[in-house]
């Protein structure tokens, strides 16, 4: 028998909706004895059946994988990823030549809460969110074993960052299957990167902005561009590619900035057309000289990693936008981002207006952004668009 939590009356209006999180406060009781990560099924106070999901003790206490009553054995979750991997499919990223790497699962986006799954030109990343989808670690394993075949070279499990979060545990990064390289050469739109996956930031490479790269770089030619944040140059080498005149990259972390640099080397002689920076981006932006460059790209960490530093997140998006468009040559463009889930879409437009109207910059909004076709987001959790960006025409 699976173990049961029962909503208390009126709060099942959410899992009605479906959206795939049970708060604690929404709980009135629970059967004892639930251990961390344990498959629970989910009812109302009338004893209906709501849900199926993996319970934790935090403040989502139920990540929903179902809301149908299951057997949640290999057979249902091997359905689940096929899925995922028919979506992949359908947006031509899956065997795609020119692009060698994106994101398999994205979590709640896909049906499984808890589960991030990259892929890197035959090498996958497993990053789990929560220590329900992490205990059946070994049979995603198989699952994706049988599903990628002979396309598959490694499995690798990288959440000691993720689930240290989330969870009193810590585990350790750890090969799944098969045999993990160092330094793996991928395509995105045709573009060369090397991914680090063991040391590397995220799963490796910040794939959600794959999209965003394509935009900016359609604005380049010609152009003098910076990159602030640029972790291992994503945007630099678009910007490059795109016909960039000059692209300065800047990031805090001297590692990124070698990445950066051994990346814009696989673009050949455009290389020469590029310097990287080991600075902070705030200390960078005042002393660069003002008028200089005509495309700004500002794609900082989360400022605001969850809502009790918002305000505080705020202030440094605020900061940040209100220096780039002080600097930023009249009638440039900057590409501006937030990946704070803290901060929504309609939070980062004020931010955005507050900064233009502090400076006072007349702006025109050329196009919002987010993050690229392979994280897709259920319309019943919108939590799941973190990723808001805008690029901005200044006067
Ligand atoms: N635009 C990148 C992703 C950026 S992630 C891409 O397309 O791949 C954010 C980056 O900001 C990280 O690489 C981190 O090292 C860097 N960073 C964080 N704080 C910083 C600071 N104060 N100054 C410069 N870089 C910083």
């Amino acid at each position: 028998m699976m173990k049961k939590v029962v909503i208390q009356k009126g709060k099942e209006k959410s899992l009605q909706r479906f959206h795939p999180w049970v708060f604690s406060g929404a709980i009135a009781r629970k059967d004892s004895h639930i251990a961390e990560g344990e498959i629970v099924e989910v009812y109302d106070a009338y004893d209906n059946f709501l849900a199926m999901g993996h319970y934790h003790t935090s403040s989502i206490s139920v990540r929903v994988f179902s809301f149908e009553q299951v057997n949640p054995d290999y057979a249902f979750w091997k359905k689940k990823i096929e899925q995922a991997i028919d979506y992949r499919k359908l947006i031509y990223l899956f065997d795609n030549e020119n692009t060698t790497l994106f994101r398999l699962v994205n979590g709640e986006g896909d049906g499984m809460p808890g589960l991030i799954a990259d892929w890197y030109n035959g090498h996958l990343v497993l990053q789990f969110h929560s220590y329900g989808m992490y205990l059946m670690r070994e049979m995603l394993t198989d699952i994706f074993r049988e599903l990628l075949s002979d396309r598959l070279k490694s499995i690798y499990n990288k959440s000691a960052t993720t689930l240290s979060e989330t969870n009193a545990f810590v585990p350790a990064n750890e090969l799944l299957y098969g045999q993990l390289e160092n330094e793996i050469l991928v395509h995105e739109n045709g573009v060369p990167f090397y991914v680090d996956i063991p040391q590397g930031q995220k799963t490796g490479f910040f794939i959600d902005q794959r999209d965003n790269r394509k935009m900016v770089g359609d604005f380049c030619r010609g152009k003098k561009v910076l990159n602030l944040f640029c972790y291992t140059g994503g945007f630099s080498a678009y910007a490059l590619q795109g016909g960039a005149e000059l692209v300065h990259s800047v990031d805090i972390s001297k590692r990124a900035i070698e990445q950066t640099e051994a990346n814009m080397a696989l673009l050949g002689p455009l290389a020469k057309n590029h310097e990287a920076f080991a600075a902070n981006v705030f200390d960078f932006i005042e002393d660069m000289p003002a008028h200089f460059y005509d495309v700004i790209i500002v794609d900082p960490p989360a400022f605001a990693k969850h809502h009790k530093v918002k305000e505080q997140g705020i202030k440094g998006y605020r900061n940040i936008n209100r220096k780039a468009m002080e600097k930023l040559k009249s009638g440039g463009i900057i590409f501006t981002f937030s990946c704070s889930q803290a901060v929504s879409k309609e939070d980062f437009q004020t931010i955005v207006f507050s900064a233009a109207a502090m400076e006072h910059k007349n702006i025109r909004i050329v196009k919002h952004l987010q993050h690229a076709l392979d994280h897709p987001v259920s319309i019943f959790h919108p939590e799941g668009s973190y990723l808001k960006g805008m690029a901005l025409c200044v006067e």
